[in-house]
């Protein structure tokens, strides 16, 4: 094969390539792709392509390209919803009247608990449909809503199922530790032994697991807990999550950072020394505004912090029917600038590539020779356009792998 024998060129296009370190957004306007085997083969200024060969040119008429986006925390998977209970809420219902009428992430567990794994996928379909229209080809989905062997390893099967139907890369979390199950009410350390002798050990041997996660949370586990769950994984070779400081200082930025996780996701009320130490273990920051704006939440997280201490943040939907029923990865853009006061660039690199680093893949997040072909094509004037809409959704095309997601293409 000759060296410029390409499958496709894109021709006619600016890219934000999200490239760290370069000028604003990566950006080269006027440029050109060459695509072969579903990876990015060349890219740069047109004038600058080299002599090649290519079975498809395309000309683009000056859209703009970004790295596909990546929703790196999501709850997609789950049974019924909580609509019912938003709205008994909103007409004045304590939560204790609520958790008295079974509701809360209880009735999420019994819903899920009572779905076959087909309709699992029925159900969640509809969910990331709504995030590859939105140009997103990479999902992670997160377990822990079975907190039982059987349901959450068929929450697991059905989430790399969605992935295989629909043609997106999923990333499937084992979040055993998201909440104590009724059947262990005040032996929560007997829950955590049955997770690690029993259930994680399971999803592993089906090899449905590509990282483990955690709630360390007043109203769930302890960072001690948490940290034998952490124990287990790294017995398996598996990287750590965690789901920190979302309502207190429970210690998560440091367990995080112990184990080096490869995201600490939340982070509103984590302490300055565990900031610092997140800083020192190469953790990536996931910001999840969708929780923050359901809950009313009023402290943001340490964005500041995060910047001056140079850890890298991320961006998510957080798609979960109790705290963020949240199915745009647009709007979790929107959001982190409004409410958190990211920039524009911060938002979009928070969708590409530091979610990449924030679910360990590192063949993509950014458009560079080499990197997957999973490419978003755009109808905006400048990709900083893509942090201000809400509601508006500007996609023309979706490259995964090098072929078009065809729902996606105009
Ligand atoms: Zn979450």
């Amino acid at each position: 094969m000759r060296e410029n024998d390409w499958d496709r060129v894109l021709t006619d296009v600016n890219v934000a390539t999200m490239e760290a370190g370069g000028g604003a957004y990566g950006s080269i306007e006027n440029a050109a792709i060459g695509i072969r085997n579903g990876n990015i083969a060349w890219l740069g200024p047109a004038a600058d392509m080299p002599p090649h060969s290519a079975v498809e040119t395309r000309s683009l008429g000056g859209r703009w390209l970004t790295p596909a986006l990546i929703d790196c925390h999501t709850h997609l998977v789950f049974g019924g919803n909580r609509a019912a209970e938003f709205e008994t809420r909103l007409k004045g219902a304590t939560y204790e009247q609520i958790a008295r009428d079974g509701g809360g992430i209880m009735s999420t567990v019994t819903a899920t608990r009572g779905t076959s794994e087909e309709e699992l996928l029925q159900l969640s379909a509809p969910r990331l449909r709504a995030l590859t229209r939105e140009g997103v080809a990479t999902v992670e989905i997160k377990s822990g809503y079975g907190l039982d062997l059987d349901t959450e390893l068929r929450m697991l099967r059905a989430a790399r199922s969605l992935g295989e139907r629909y043609g997106v890369t999923v990333r499937t979390t084992f979040l055993g530790a998201h909440a104590l199950p009724m059947e262990f009410r005040g032996r929560p350390d007997d829950y955590i032994d049955y997770l690690c002798d029993v259930v994680l050990p399971a999803a592993v041997e089906q090899n449905l697991v590509d990282a483990v996660d955690g709630y360390c949370e007043r109203i769930a586990f302890t960072a001690a807990q948490i940290a034998k769950v952490f124990e287990c994984a790294a017995s398996f070779n598996l990287p750590v999550k965690l789901h920190a400081d979302q309502l207190s200082d429970g210690g998560g930025a440091e367990l995080a950072a112990r184990f080096r996780a490869l995201s600490a996701d939340h982070l509103e009320y984590a302490s300055d020394a565990g900031l610092r130490l997140l800083a020192g273990s190469g953790t990536v920051a996931v910001l999840l505004p969708g929780a923050f704006l359901v809950l009313r939440e009023t402290l943001p997280p340490p964005v500041r912090r995060l910047r001056e201490l140079n850890v890298p943040i991320a961006i998510a939907t957080d798609c979960n029917p109790g705290t963020s029923p949240v199915c745009s990865i647009r709007a979790a853009m929107v959001l982190s600038g409004s409410l958190f006061r990211l920039t524009p660039e911060e938002c979009l690199a928070g969708v590409t590539r530091e979610a990449a680093r924030a679910l360990g893949l590192d063949d993509r997040g950014t458009l560079l020779p080499g990197k997957r072909a999973d490419i978003a094509i755009w109808n905006v004037g400048h990709p900083r356009e893509l942090s201000y809409w809400l509601g508006l959704n500007e996609l023309e095309g979706l490259l995964i792998n090098g072929a078009d997601d065809p729902s996606c293409s105009a």
